[in-house]
């Protein structure tokens, strides 16, 4: 019997660290989540600090839950990368500063007690997805996160494919453009998906194409001296049926296509998720579901018939729990396995 019958023991705690805040969360054996919440991370201060307090959080979201510090059987961790996976140290993300170099797998796992799962902040996100989102219900499962860069975790049969170096799922850097005058990536190196499929690139594509001023466009009407173009704009300008903002959207569709296309001949998964910010109104709106539409039939055009016929391809259910969802889930996969 548990404390609550709506839930089911035993629990996983996840922590998901980003640039702005770190999201600690209580999840059940069944995906479950218990109470969660968050705290601003400080990315300039030492990670100690973090790991502290998300004892605190922890120890304040489990008092009123009816259950124990001790019914927690164990907790995963995601942070941004780049990261050594195996070792359990955070390298050099940009956004923190004060974090780089530290063993921060270890270091929870000795505040809290528990044996921490470590993982890159968006393979947790893609477990979290895979195990009670979008991607349930499938053995398999690729999501790619479409925001300010593209990201993205492979799912087979419960494991994270993190690779030997910690950069088994860089989806955002595969070559979709062998031109030699192809755009550059944020990484430096030329024609990678991110460098044409993320929200920082269709801003950029979207201000190219108005520098043609024979280019109408409702876009020159809201960009203003306090809101510059963003990918938002774009999605909105789209929506209300701009030709030039639709065509973008259009374009990004077709060379999203053509990364997935790549991911089901190496991977062949049951199951691609778009999760992320830009997702142009997700599964509710016409323009979501327009956009997926044209990511499917690029796709279709690439790739062997079967792989064409059979796709599965969805936007991602959890929004911003999944990171913390995910590492628990992480976590529990791992307790599974060596129990
Ligand atoms: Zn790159």
């Amino acid at each position: 019997m548990t404390p609550d019958d709506q839930f089911t023991a035993p629990l996983f705690a996840g922590v998901d660290v980003g640039g702005t805040n770190v999201k600690v969360g209580l999840v059940d054996d069944r995906g479950k989540i218990v109470a969660d919440t968050k705290f601003p991370t400080s990315p300039g201060e030492s990670p100690d600090i973090a790991i502290l307090q998300a004892l605190e959080e922890f120890k304040a979201l489990i008092e009123p839950s009816g259950f124990q510090w001790s019914d927690v059987a164990a907790a995963g961790l995601g942070t941004p990368g780049p990261m050594d996976i195996h070792r359990g140290v955070i390298l050099t993300p940009t956004n923190l500063p004060g974090w780089h170099n530290f063993p921060v797998q270890g270091k929870l796992a000795e505040v809290l007690g528990k044996p921490v799962t470590y993982a890159n902040d968006a393979g947790a996100a893609a477990f979290g997805e895979f195990w009670v989102g979008g991607g349930q219900q499938h053995s398999s499962m690729v999501m790619i996160t479409l925001g300010t860069g593209v990201g993205g975790g492979i799912i087979i049969d419960d494991l994270s494919v993190d690779g030997a170096n910690s950069h088994g799922a860089e989806i955002g850097h595969i070559v979709i453009d062998t031109r030699d005058d192809a755009r550059i990536c944020g990484c430096g190196q030329a024609g990678h998906l991110e460098a044409y499929a993320s929200a920082t690139a269709l801003v950029e594509r979207t201000r190219e194409a108005m520098g043609n001023p024979d280019a109408g466009t409702v876009l020159r009407n809201l960009i203003g001296e306090t809101s510059p173009l963003s990918a938002l704009m774009v999605a909105t300008a789209a929506d209300e049926g701009d030709a030039l903002a639709m065509k973008l959207v259009s374009e990004t569709a077709v060379y999203l296509g053509r990364g997935i296309a790549q991911l089901a001949h190496l991977i062949d998964p049951a199951a691609f998720i778009l999760g992320g910010a830009m997702n142009f109104g997700g599964a509710d709106s016409p323009l979501g579901v327009k956009f997926l539409n044209e990511v499917k039939a690029e796709v279709r055009r690439l790739v062997f018939p079967v792989l064409g016929e059979r796709l599965v391809l969805n936007f991602a259910k959890l929004g911003s729990e999944a990171g913390f969802v995910g590492a628990a889930g992480l976590a529990r996969s791992q307790y599974n396995r060596t129990r």
